[in-house]
Order: C-alpha cells, then structure tokens, then sequence
C-alpha cells in the first residue's frame, strides 16, 4: 500500500486524507492545529463555509475547483452528522449595479435558480435579486466529522509542527519512510522550511455569531467608503448565523474592530428584518451576538497551487485556497490525487529503467 503523509488537518488536509483513504492509500495526517484548536494560523475554524463560488467568469481553473463541492457538499448534507445543510442562497443588485451587472458563473448548473423581480420582495435600495439551493456547513462540527470518516478508513493522526517539509517523510505511522508527502499548510506554507512560498498572504475576515436564525443566506455587495466589505449572511443548520464581513489583504490584525461590528450588525438587520423577527425562528428583536471572530484566508497570488514540487516529486502541494477552501475542498483534493497518481506512476516507470 503506498503511504503518504498528509501535512495539515484543515478542510484540505482532511478532504484530501479522506479521498485518499477512500482510495486505499495509507495515511498519516501530520499537524500542527486539528479540529478542535482555535488558532489565528488555523483558518478553518473561522469560516462562513457556504458555497457560493467567487470565480469570475474567466477563471476557468478556480471554477473547476469550486464545481464539485456544490455537488459533494450536498450528498453530505444528507448525514445528519455532517453539520452541513441546504439552504436557499440569496444575492439582492443594488440599483447602481444593476446595469452592469455580471450573472455568476454558475447559475447554469446550481440547482432552483430563481430570479427576483418582485420590488415588495425586495430591499428600497435593490432593483433585482436572483435565489438558488445553497449550502453551509457548520465548520467545527464539518471539521471533526471529515476527522472521524478517515479514522474509520484507517487514517491515524499526529500533532506535530514540522520545521522542514522533508521531516515529513520520517513521520507516517508505519515507522517506514512515507512514499509521498502532500501539503497542505494553508497560511504557513510562507512559513514551513523547503516550501517558504512568497506568494502566500492573509486577507483577514471578520464575522459576527449570533443567535438569531432566518430562513435564508443572503450576499449583498457595495457598500460606500468600503470596498473591502460586503454583506453575507450564512444560518448554520443548528441555528445562529454568522454575519459578515471583510476582506482586508495582507492585514494581520488580531483585534476586533468595533466599528465593523457596528456595520456589520447594520446592514444584516436593514437586509434582512427576519433575523430580529420574533415570530420566525424564536428570533430575539435584536442581535444577540454569541461571539466575534477574526480569522485569516489563505490566498496566493496567481491563485492555489495544486502542483507537484518541482524539486522532489514525492512532494504534491494543495494550499492557497483563499475565501473559497470549503467549497474548492472535493475540486483541489480531486486535483491534488490526480497529480499524486501521475507522479506514482512516472516515479514507478523511472525505476523500472
Ligand atoms: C472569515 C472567513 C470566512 C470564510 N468563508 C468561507 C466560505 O464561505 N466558503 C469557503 O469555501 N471558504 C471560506 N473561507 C476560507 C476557508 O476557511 C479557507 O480557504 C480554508 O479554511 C483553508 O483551509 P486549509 O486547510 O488550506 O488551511 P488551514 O485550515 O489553515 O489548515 C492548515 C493546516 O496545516 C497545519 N500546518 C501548517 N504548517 C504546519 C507545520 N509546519 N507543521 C505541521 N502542521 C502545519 C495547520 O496546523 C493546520 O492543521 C473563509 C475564511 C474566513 C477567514
């Protein structure tokens, strides 16, 4: 049985573990944060995780990775302990962008897509919205589950920080030399010794907690003075709701902005009155935040690097997912086992020689 140790236990680490056990491959996640941990450096915990693709219409790459999981994601969302839900997904256009508006990519496929013209239905300040089948997935609880579903495949687990990626090689649990190393390090794979990847940077995201539930997740966008901020709305399938949010790049700050707090609490309520509708959901008449979370996407410039090193060919990368590691998981896992076998076996024709 080939065996591969798998750096990182985010949602990349674990899809790909999960796939490759599914698979048959031997494997040992090795990781410095698992589920569980709260860590600015471990950015899975922090997401909205809901399926909404941010590829432009000509980013045909990042489209591929996304298309999977709004497929995965939802046969998922039939076990009842995966902590993912379907759930309709809204946008509202604002009148200023309504002439130039850009359909997304994917309305094509998404399933139950509808468009919203009725002005009763609509915000004062929106002239159209448009409404599909979405998902989310609570992300602690998504997290241990995709944990759990490789131990039962036989994956063991590891907490371990590596100082150098070629260290890997030694720690698969059989005790012999690991055939292959993936990595998926996420943020510190700008940090980890034989990778030092320049191209890795936060875009830090703030989001809100609340107890409050409505019936739908909603994006809206453009806001003035704030380019970096929009509007999304994600209800978790056990009830509350993270608001958001920012993309603020290359910013590190831990703190909470309380100002952003302010304005985030503003726009959910103006377009979404449901949230403090005691009359859907048991819904307080007033937000109830639970708890403000800060945390940090892992982008890179030019996009993931799904790659085989160009050094070693045992080593595959699978990081720099950016906002999108969720809903990019099954497309860059899938991607990343693809490269795996074609390096087994360009590995195993060399040695034939
Ligand atoms: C506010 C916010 C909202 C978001 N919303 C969404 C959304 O709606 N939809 C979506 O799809 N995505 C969303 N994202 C993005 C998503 O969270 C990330 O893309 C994803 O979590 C990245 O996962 P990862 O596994 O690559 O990295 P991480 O989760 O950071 O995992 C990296 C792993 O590698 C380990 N590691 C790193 N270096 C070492 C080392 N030297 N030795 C050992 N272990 C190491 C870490 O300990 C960790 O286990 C959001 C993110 C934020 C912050």
């Amino acid at each position: 049985m080939t065996k591969i140790v798998v750096i990182g236990a985010g949602v990349a680490g674990l899809t790909t573990s999960y796939l490759l056990a599914q698979k048959g491959y031997d494997v040992s996640i090795i990781a410095k944060n698992l589920p569980g941990d709260i860590d600015p450096e471990y950015t899975s915990p922090y997401a909205g995780a809901e399926w909404y693709s941010l590829a432009s219409k000509d980013e045909i790459f990042e489209q591929e990775l996304d298309k999977p999981g709004y497929f995965e994601l939802r046969k998922l969302a039939k076990d009842p302990k995966s902590g993912i839900h379907i759930i309709d997904s809204y946008e509202y256009i604002k009148f200023e962008d309504a002439d130039n508006y850009e359909f997304p990519w994917f309305v094509d496929f998404v399933e139950g897509f509808e468009m919203i013209n009725d002005r009763s239905k609509l915000p004062d300040d929106c002239k159209f919205g448009f409404k599909f089948s979405g998902l989310t997935a609570t992300t602690t609880i998504y997290l241990y589950y995709l944990l759990n579903k490789c131990v039962e495949l036989g994956v063991t687990y590891k907490r371990y920080k590596l100082d150098h990626i070629n260290d890997a090689f030694s720690l698969h649990h059989s005790g012999e030399k690991s055939d292959y190393v993936i990595n998926c390090t996420g943020l510190l794979a700008g940090k980890l010794n034989g990778v030092n990847d320049p191209l890795v940077y936060p875009v830090r995201g703030q989001t809100l907690l609340v107890t409050n539930t409505p019936k739908k997740q909603l994006t809206v966008s453009n806001f003035e003075g704030y380019d970096d901020e929009m509007l999304y709305i994600i209800p978790r399938k056990e009830g509350g709701t993270i608001l958001g949010g920012c993309f603020q790049k290359h910013s590190t700050v831990q703190e909470v902005d309380t100002a952003l707090i302010q304005r985030i609490s503003e726009r959910a309520v103006k377009y979404c009155p449901e949230l403090i509708d005691p009359s859907i959901n048991h819904n307080k008449n007033y937000l109830d935040i639970v708890k403000v979370n800060v945390g940090f996407r892992p982008y890179r410039k030019g996009g993931p690097r799904i790659e085989i090193d160009k050094q070693n060919s045992k080593i595959i990368h699978n990081y720099g997912a950016g906002g999108s590691g969720y809903q990019s998981s099954y497309g860059m896992s899938g991607k990343t086992i693809e490269l795996l076998e074609k390096s087994i076996k360009l590995n195993g024709s060399k040695s034939k020689l």
